[in-house]
């Protein structure tokens, strides 16, 4: 089979998936008495290549996550340079040496979780005269081997990070653990979701603008929606099983 056909065939395995996964999140959406329209699905494309993205925009997603500053820079310009309207998003850590690679060029960083990066984002999205919008990224489980900052320090670094010239904090992200051998991974996952889910409510009274909730990937999206969330983080939902490490634009 040639390159063209494989690609093809590629593209409509994505399209599929597209429509299954959009569908499924609208119903579950509607059985919470939510409005679907509320859920956007952000399409998280590590290890895939821009034809992956493309596909993706083309059969109607327009959130496209990455975990890697990289990735994202590698694939953003094969996918803004062929398909209009796609928004981006890193879902995964910033180290401050690539901070300049994506302050300020509209992606939205769900990561923000301590007071330098946040120093840094805003630094940079202002010399370049533009907005940085972040979620802070919690870690309600308080598991020291992951990244995000405590329920304790979430309500100060919002305040601290409204406070800067450059930076609009959107809302809030977290990842939870990972389930149990052989436990629900929904229901595992449903008690992180919630408290994330109070802890924004507590901080929007004040901050009417901390909106978004970024949370649930493909094995525990049905607990998010049901939770509130309004940014599902999905990736073999969309684009099936993940290559091997990622894109790199160098003949992968
Ligand atoms: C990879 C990734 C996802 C998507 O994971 P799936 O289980 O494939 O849906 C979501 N969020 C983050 C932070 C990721 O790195």
């Amino acid at each position: 089979m040639s390159a063209t056909a494989q690609g093809d065939d590629a593209a409509v395995a994505i399209a599929t998936r597209v429509a299954q996964v959009r569908a499924h999140v609208a119903a579950t959406a509607r059985s919470h008495g939510r409005d679907p329209g509320e859920v956007a699905i952000v399409a998280v494309a590590k290890t895939h290549p821009p034809e992956a993205l493309r596909a993706a925009v083309a059969a109607g997603l327009r959130d496209l996550g990455e975990n890697q500053v990289q990735e994202l820079v590698a694939k953003r310009p094969h996918v803004d340079g062929a398909v209009w309207g796609a928004v981006w998003h890193l879902v995964g850590p910033l180290q401050r040496n690539k901070v300049a690679q994506v302050a300020g060029t509209g992606v939205l960083v769900h990561t923000l979780d301590r007071r330098s990066l946040a120093d840094a984002l805003s630094r940079r999205a202002r010399e370049r005269g533009e907005l940085q919008r972040v979620l802070v990224q919690v870690n309600v489980a308080g598991d020291p081997a992951k990244h995000g900052c405590s329920l304790a320090e979430a309500g100060e670094l919002v305040t601290y990070a409204r406070g800067l010239p450059s930076l609009r904090v959107e809302g809030m992200m977290t990842i939870p653990p990972l389930p149990a051998p052989g436990e629900d991974p929904d229901g595992s996952a449903r008690p992180h979701f919630a408290a994330l889910r109070a802890l924004r409510d507590e901080v929007r009274s004040q901050h009417p603008e901390v909106v978004h909730l970024s949370m649930g990937m493909s094995a525990d999206v049905d607990a998010a929606i049901a939770e509130g969330a309004t940014l599902v983080r999905l990736g073999t939902a969309v684009f099936g099983e993940r290559g091997d490490g990622p894109w790199r634009g160098d003949g992968r």
